[in-house]
């Protein structure tokens, strides 16, 4: 009999432990250790913080869900993971013993870097469902005061869609409301150039996003450090190719939303052998742990080098279908050291992403992340911003039924939604939440 444990309940966690779940044999147990009870879906926060997604459209109770699986959930958090003991310190004060772990921690986000960063301080963050929620209460009063928008991300970030889509959700959302007139809008990215993404760019997002910025009268500063922020004022250094200081602006605003750097969770953070200087787990080709080959990890929690040095630090982003890869390479290894063979599978960790705008969006490919690449491919479009719909609807069911979901499935829930959407053309013209 083996202990199986997954540690992280969200996007990887939860596909891991749906993926595991059938390569176990009989005598096997799963446990899923969470911080809470609720998962909630990362990738659809820039729709809550303006109101195009509610909190329970993407929120799915993780007691009901792994209970119908028969996959015993602990909701109390780990305060402390002991790779050399098998061994993790959870937060009420018990203890747990695997014989196989596999790591989803995700990000810790890394506020406490730039003095008055974050939701505790003067801006708002779309990286986790409460600060999305907050983010909206914010955006609510701007709108009867508007003024300049800073949107960004930190030095350090490695997470750069996002902040692009939310600019251009906000710009689309003040057009519909018809005040885009009196908010002059700031990119601010640690990013070399506009549409590096953290990848040195896929195709050619540097003209679309380029473009995109500028149709939009979105100004930008690149190589951006982020002094520090005040109320209502952000101080920020734009640095030359060479590192050198070409700028120090003082940019005013009414509201900011800025990534933050990301680095690993407090309960792994010093793990000798384990993890990388900023917490990061190091895995090898098989999503294994050189020091602890017991140990899997995916998602966010794995360090991945940078693409190439930069003047202002860039880390490189984990997405979606990328950690699926990582999840089904990790099942599959575990199915195969269970019964005594050689771990395998290896992940693709390609990146591929979509960023929408409410009224658009643009999309890559990147094969491998790495350049030179064998795909390295770039869009732009209206579909995107309905691809992202049927991404969203695409994990969310798998989550809530709690299956892998086969391709035709996906292609023809894509396809129903495009339908939907044809047959509703005030649904591409409205918010994306009322579809
Ligand atoms: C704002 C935003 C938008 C994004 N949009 C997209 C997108 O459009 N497309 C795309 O492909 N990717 C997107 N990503 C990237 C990526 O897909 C998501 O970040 C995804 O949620 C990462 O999954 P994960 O499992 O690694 O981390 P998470 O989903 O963050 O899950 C980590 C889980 O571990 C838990 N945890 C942490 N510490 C502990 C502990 N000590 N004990 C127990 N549990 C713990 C956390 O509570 C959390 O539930 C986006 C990321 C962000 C931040």
């Amino acid at each position: 009999m083996a202990e199986i444990v997954v540690l992280g309940a969200g996007l990887g966690g939860t596909l891991a432990a749906f993926e595991i779940l059938p390569t176990l044999r009989k005598e096997d147990r799963l446990t899923v250790i969470g911080q809470g009870r609720t998962f909630h879906f990362v990738p659809s926060n820039p729709w809550i913080a303006v109101g195009w997604r509610d909190r329970q459209d993407i929120e799915v109770d993780l007691d009901n869900v792994m209970a119908r699986r028969r996959i015993r959930f602990v909701s109390t958090g780990a305060e402390r993971l002991h790779p050399a003991e098998n061994r993790i310190d959870l937060t009420d004060g018990s203890s747990l013993g695997y014989d196989y772990l596999v790591i989803a921690t995700g990000p810790e986000l890394a506020f406490d870097e730039v003095p008055g960063l974050g939701p505790d301080g003067f801006t708002h963050s779309i990286c986790h469902i409460d600060h999305a929620v907050k983010a909206k209460e914010a955006f609510d009063r701007f709108l009867a005061k508007p003024g300049p928008i800073i949107v960004g991300a930190a030095q350090g970030a490695s997470c750069f869609g996002p902040a692009y889509e939310f600019a251009l959700i906000l710009d689309t959302e003040l057009r519909r409301r018809r005040i885009r007139d009196q908010v002059p809008m700031t990119f601010v990215t640690a990013e070399p150039y506009i549409g590096h993404l953290g990848l040195d760019g896929v195709g050619d997002t540097k003209s679309l996003l380029e473009s995109e910025l500028r149709n939009r009268h979105i100004k930008w500063i690149t190589n951006a450090r982020i002094l520090g922020v005040e109320a209502g004022s952000m101080s920020v250094e734009e640095l030359t190719d060479d590192g050198q200081i070409r700028r120090t602006h003082a940019l005013p605003f009414a509201y900011s939303m800025i990534l933050p750097a990301f680095r690993g969770v407090a309960a792994l953070r010093g793990a000798e052998g384990l993890v990388n200087p900023r917490g990061f787990v190091v895995v090898d080709a098989y999503q294994r742990n050189p020091t602890f080959p017991n140990v899997f990890a995916v998602g966010v929690c794995v360090a991945i080098a940078p693409t190439g040095p930069t003047p202002v630090p860039v880390g490189v982003p984990k997405t979606g279908f990328m950690i699926e890869s990582m999840v089904t390479a990790t099942a599959e290894n575990l199915r195969c050291l269970l019964r005594g063979r050689p771990a395998h599978s290896q992940a693709t960790w390609n990146a591929v992403c979509l960023a929408d705008f409410g009224d658009g969006g643009v999309a890559f490919v990147a094969q491998p992340q790495i350049p030179p690449r064998n795909v390295n491919w770039s869009s732009k479009g209206r579909w995107v911003h309905w691809a992202k719909i049927g991404f969203e609807r695409y994990f969310m069911n798998k989550i809530r039924v709690g299956r892998k979901q086969p391709f035709y499935e996906k292609l023809l829930l894509d396809q129903l939604n495009i339908r939907l959407i044809k047959s509703r053309p005030d649904v591409v013209a409205a918010p994306v939440g009322q579809d």
